[in-house]
């Protein structure tokens, strides 16, 4: 590859910050909420149009292993969406179901009441350094150029693990034989049908098995047969749905062409998965796309080195914590890793108890005041196809903004703030 050098520039500083989070999904959001009621000056910056992450941008309105004692701020989530319109348990499902538009708005309402600075449309693209390796601060690209932000503590909320990754960190990816990644998916809202007319489709509607099994051969049988072989229709509301029907097998969130690739290809597939449906009888006639998602769904990338490393032998043995944050019950879900698997999951014969992660595994080994959350914590590839959900998320996020915080109050590094502390905050 040739490569040009680039002239140094001077770059305005848009702010000093105690905690900066990079990422809005649903974990950097929550740890930007809870550093920000803790009395820390914080501003969260999201590359997307909207905060949330694949919970809006991704389209995702279904939260699984939502029921956590230990989140205070996902029951606040849960309660608001309820109030706002459709939201809930569908009676065949232990998940939470709500309208991405709402949850839209609910977070910018909730960053704005907890006094967040808040920059849409820009990216994390570099970082600036102490002499003693800490991070000083963040360099991003947007509509305004590029600009410097100064911080205390950062957190690391992308989900592909980039700011670690711009910061020198050790990180794996991919599963421990080949190096592949699970596939993306890109999720699409429907509406113009009934669920009355379409429920033996419809996850949450009819037990999963069943619906998929439906849906897979409807599709099949009318010349549309989905590249993800458990297509998923799920019910947000009476009137909309949730399509998950394609896998992008051998791409990675860390390349732009990839994305682009995987983006334009999803999206052709759900067109012609939505015209055969259309084909298929009356009660899909005026079946109808309002939305593919602006970002197609990635579920693996960086999983960034920390204190503590969570492993399969965690999940087994249903490991506790001395630090836990967060109690996981949701199983090992690995989909496809070449587009060969027939039923479109890698199956392994690994039963998983409920286990807990430990607020180690948020914390950076190579960067002292750098805090990760979301998908990009410390753990193996099979404890990631685990704790991943975005049930998880939130609690993880919680931890991650009260540990930013308290570190930035106290001038320590992340690893130095007991965990009592940590705890009696949350
Ligand atoms: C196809 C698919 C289906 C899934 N199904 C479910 C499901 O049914 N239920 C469930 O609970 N979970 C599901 N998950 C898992 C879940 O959605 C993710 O694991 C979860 O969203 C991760 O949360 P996060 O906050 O770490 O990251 P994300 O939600 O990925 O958010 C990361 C945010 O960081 C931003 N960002 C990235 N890089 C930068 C940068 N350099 N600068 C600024 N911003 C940046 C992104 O734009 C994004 O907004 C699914 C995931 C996928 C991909």
């Amino acid at each position: 590859m040739e490569y040009v050098q680039e002239s140094s520039r001077r770059i305005p500083v848009r702010g000093e910050y105690d905690v900066i989070v990079c990422g809005s999904g649903p974990s950097g959001v929550s740890a930007v909420l809870r550093a920000a009621r803790l009395g820390a000056k914080t501003v969260l910056i999201e590359q997307n149009g909207c905060l949330g992450g694949m919970w809006t941008a991704g389209l995702l309105g279904w939260i699984i292993d939502h029921r956590k004692p230990e989140s205070s701020l996902l029951s606040e989530l849960k309660t608001e969406l309820a109030k706002r319109g459709p939201a809930g348990s569908p009676p065949c499902s232990g998940s939470f179901a709500f309208e991405p538009e709402s949850m839209k708005l609910l977070l910018e309402e909730l960053c704005r009441a907890a006094g967040v600075k808040v920059r849409l449309y820009t990216m994390a693209a570099g970082v600036l350094r102490r002499p003693d390796g800490a991070l000083a601060g963040v360099i991003t690209e947007s509509a305004s150029g590029r600009e410097a932000w100064r911080g205390k503590v950062f957190v690391d909320a992308t989900g592909d693990g980039n700011l670690g990754a711009l910061a020198g960190c050790s990180f794996e990816a991919g599963d421990p034989e080949r190096g592949l990644l699970q596939p993306m998916s890109m999720f699409a809202l429907l509406t113009g049908v009934r669920l009355a007319e379409i429920a033996p489709f419809v996850n949450g509607y009819t037990p999963r098995a069943q619906a998929v099994g439906n849906l897979h051969d409807l599709l099949t049988a009318n010349g549309a047969e989905p590249s993800y072989h458990d297509a998923s229709l799920f019910a947000l509301s009476g009137e909309l749905f949730l399509l998950m029907a394609n896998h992008e097998c051998g791409v990675s969130g860390s390349d732009a062409d990839d994305l682009t690739g995987a983006v334009m290809c999803a999206r052709r597939e759900i067109h012609r998965q939505v015209e055969a449906l259309r084909r298929s009888g009356p009660a899909w006639k005026q079946l109808t796309i309002a939305a593919t998602s602006e970002r197609i769904g990635v579920r693996e990338g960086r999983r960034l080195k920390g204190l503590y490393r969570i492993s399969l032998q965690d999940l087994i043995s249903g490991r506790s914590q001395p630090d836990a944050v967060c109690r996981v019950a949701a199983g090992i879900d690995v989909h496809a890793l070449t587009p060969s698997f027939e039923r479109g999951f890698d199956r392994y014969p690994y039963k998983v108890q409920p286990y807990e992660i430990p607020l180690r595994a948020l914390i950076s080994a190579d960067v002292p005041n750098l805090v990760f959350t979301g998908r990009c914590i410390s753990g193996d590839f099979f404890a990631h196809a685990s704790y991943r959900v975005t049930g998880n998320m939130v609690p993880l996020g919680e931890a991650a903004g009260v540990l930013a915080a308290l570190a930035a109050r106290e001038n320590l590094p992340a690893a130095l703030v007991p965990y009592a502390q940590v705890k009696a905050a949350l």
